[in-house]
């Protein structure tokens, strides 16, 4: 294998000083390519760590095809800790497949795509804050729904489909780097890994064995499937995301646990505000699992109580 490590031009800043993406080759025998990116969202990294425990794994080892990775979409949101750009409103992942002409999110989104667009397989790996680690499947045509189903179950994470198809065009979803690849027909999926701020050590883990057991899916390289047993998996083949959102504000004082399963009608925390009186009980709407909690602990009138993994059917 050999791996070659450069800098892809994008623009540059007022400064003058150069915005490039830093970009990971790793080139084996033919086979598949794989496009891997990250922190398209600034303050999101744990997948750092994943492909730093992926090198060292493929170090000597044979490698069937090529590994590409843009470690650092949004560089100047990184170094800022925000998700989006510092000096915009803009979410890069809601613009894809940008412009290459156009400013210099659109740039970024666009360089990004070029890449994207020409692999055989494509993992954008994000966090969801307070979560256990899952692979998104997005809507995706005939042609590669199978496919992209088949490489989500190989991962050993929690798989889960999109939300509902009309707030997942609401909330620009299809303007995302992995709904934009599954519409133009280029497997993908999106990997959400734990982390708040900063590296989530067993979520770095976890992305790592995913995405080596995804490899091993693709035949790419040799080995036996690792099972991730530091981490409630949810097994079901046909769940998919769904919101729980607040009626009113406060602090969020929760009853469940992250991968607990729930009922209809349990509660899933209490709301409390700053006399420490409750305000709201949010209650489960449906029966599934707790997959993701609001890490911040405080909740907006509308906010983000929880995630949970429900059944397609219902
Ligand atoms: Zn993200």
């Amino acid at each position: 294998m050999r791996i070659e490590k450069k800098k892809v031009a994008v623009g540059s800043r007022p400064d003058g000083s150069e915005m490039y993406l830093p970009v990971i080759e790793m080139r084996g025998d033919k086979g598949p390519s794989v496009f891997i990116s990250m922190t398209v969202h600034g303050n999101e990294v744990t997948g750092h760590k994943s492909i730093w425990y992926l090198m060292d794994h493929l170090e000597g080892m044979e490698l069937r095809g090529s590994i590409t990775i843009a470690s650092l979409v949004n560089a100047d949101a990184f170094n800022y800790t925000v998700r989006g750009f510092p000096y915009s409103t803009l979410d890069l992942n809601r613009m894809f497949p940008g412009d290459s002409k156009g400013s210099l999110p659109d740039r970024i989104a666009a360089k990004v795509w070029d890449l994207a667009s020409r692999a055989d397989f494509v993992l954008d790996l994000h966090t969801a804050g307070l979560c256990i680690p899952f692979v998104l499947i997005h809507p995706a045509g005939p042609l590669i729904r199978d496919f992209i189903h088949e490489v989500a179950l190989s991962s050993g994470l929690t798989c889960l489909y999109n939300y509902d198809p009309s707030l997942y065009s609401r909330i620009g979803l299809n303007r995302s780097l992995t709904g934009v690849a599954v519409s133009n027909n280029v497997p993908a999926l999106t990997v959400e890994l734990p982390g708040t701020v900063g590296i989530d050590e067993l979520g770095a883990r976890a992305g790592f064995i995913a995405i080596k057991n995804i490899l091993l899916k693709l035949d790419m390289i040799d080995g036996e499937e690792e099972e991730i047993d530091f981490f409630p998996i949810i097994k079901g083949e046909n769940m998919k995301r769904m919101r729980v959102l607040s009626r009113s504000s406060g602090l969020l004082d929760y009853r469940v646990c992250l991968g607990e399963e729930v009922e209809e009608g349990s509660v899933l925390a209490v709301i409390r505000d700053p006399f420490g009186n409750e305000v709201e009980e949010v209650v489960s709407p449906k029966r599934g699992y707790v997959v993701q909690l609001n890490g911040f602990s405080r909740v907006f009138t509308g906010g983000k109580v929880a995630t949970l993994a429900i059944e397609m059917e219902s």
